[in-house]
């Protein structure tokens, strides 16, 4: 039978992946290593047989967005909560980008903005991050007054570099930006610094965060946005009716009752991050600063090329001890760079172990 071709712009595009290998330490997706507390899953049990499963759920989600508005001090109606912040970040580009309209990001970053921006149908435009990765104003700038874009994404902290953005630079871009900002914070509780007290009605400014990684919940599937009304009510047009299932709105909603455990966890997660990168830097590695809970490095070596470079080989060899990182080798402005997860202690002992055997086997 003949296939039946797909979107003309679609045409290059593949989907977005990152390997699920079956190894023993798996340290590249940035999940956490610390399982949610033993109450929240007896809570979630318990809540199980409370689901009216013959119904459909709470279609505005009142409860969770109420828990999340709380926590941040907001209003529900500032509040949308969507299928992982990737779904959020979805319904942003479905909304105010599509055809005929540009969408700007700072590269290197997170793929899956100028992924979705594209099958949304926009136009991405890429500005470029300094060498040491950070934003430079006039970059910013060239971008948005060039292209005008209509959605901006900045990334804090930036994945898969590491560090937050330049608060400075935060606001001078929406202060510039002739359309919506995002302010994606999926790591922002492992960093001093956040974008939400930027939120008002009348700034064009979002700020999206996950239950993927602080909350130890990537298996809900579960994100959000704090931004202005007018913005959720836009939101509201896009997302499908009942996208939230009552189980994942209930889970959410029990998950905000441990704010002390999430911080704690999160705490121990960075004190391991900084040993990870003190122990990195006595290594033959580039190891950039991190304020999230995965360091980006770089082997030194003398190949460059993409896929046969250092970084590669490294990663070949980590895995080969049972240690699966993120291979970023391939990625532009990312030659040979591979990047970390912070995991459990032992986890991150045997990544240790194992990153010390493949860099010096390369001496
Ligand atoms: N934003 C950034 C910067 C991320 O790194 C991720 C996860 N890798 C997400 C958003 C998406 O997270 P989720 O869909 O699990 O909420």
């Amino acid at each position: 039978m003949n296939r039946y071709p797909k979107r003309d712009d679609l045409r290059a595009m593949s989907g977005y992946h990152s390997p699920q290998v079956s190894v023993k330490v798996r340290l590249n997706t940035n999940e956490s290593p610390i399982e949610p507390p033993a109450e929240f899953v007896q809570d979630l049990a318990d809540a199980v047989r409370n689901v009216r499963w013959n119904r459909y759920p709470d279609r505005a989600a009142h409860e969770l967005r109420s828990a999340i508005a709380a926590l941040h001090q907001v209003s529900p109606a500032n509040v949308f909560v969507a299928n992982g912040s990737n779904e959020v970040l979805q319904s942003v580009l479905l909304a105010y980008s599509g055809a005929g309209r540009n969408v700007a990001t700072f590269e290197p970053t997170y793929q899956l903005h100028s992924h979705i921006a594209r099958i949304a149908g926009a136009t991405v435009v890429q500005g470029k991050r300094n060498a040491d990765f950070t934003l430079s104003e006039s970059e910013v700038q060239r971008v948005l007054v060039e292209h005008q874009p209509s959605v901006t994404f900045l990334c804090s902290p930036n994945n898969p570099t590491g560090m937050a953005e330049d608060p400075a630079i935060i606001v001078s871009t929406i202060n510039r930006a002739p359309g919506v900002v995002v302010v994606d914070e999926a790591y922002a509780q492992f960093s001093p610094y956040t974008a939400l007290q930027l939120v008002n009605e009348d700034s064009r400014v979002a700020v999206s965060r996950t239950f993927s990684k602080t909350w130890s919940m990537a298996a809900a599937r579960l994100g959000y946005l704090i931004a202005p009304t007018w913005m959720i009510d836009d939101l509201e047009v896009v997302a499908l009716p009942y996208h939230l299932d009552a189980l994942k709105q209930v889970a959410g909603t029990i998950a905000l009752k441990y704010v002390a455990q999430m911080e704690r966890g999160v705490a121990d997660v960075v004190a391991e991050r900084e040993r990870l990168l003190r122990e990195m830097r006595s290594l033959p590695l580039t190891v950039w600063p991190s304020q999230a809970n995965f360091i980006l490095f770089r082997p030194n070596g003398p190949g460059r090329e993409a896929t046969s470079g250092p970084g590669r080989a490294v990663w070949q060899a980590l895995l080969d001890q049972g240690v699966l990182v993120r291979d970023c080798s391939s990625w532009e402005g990312l030659t040979d760079c591979l990047r970390v997860t912070v995991g459990s202690r032992a986890e991150n002992d045997a990544f240790l172990a194992a990153l010390r055997m493949a860099v010096s086997a390369r001496d």
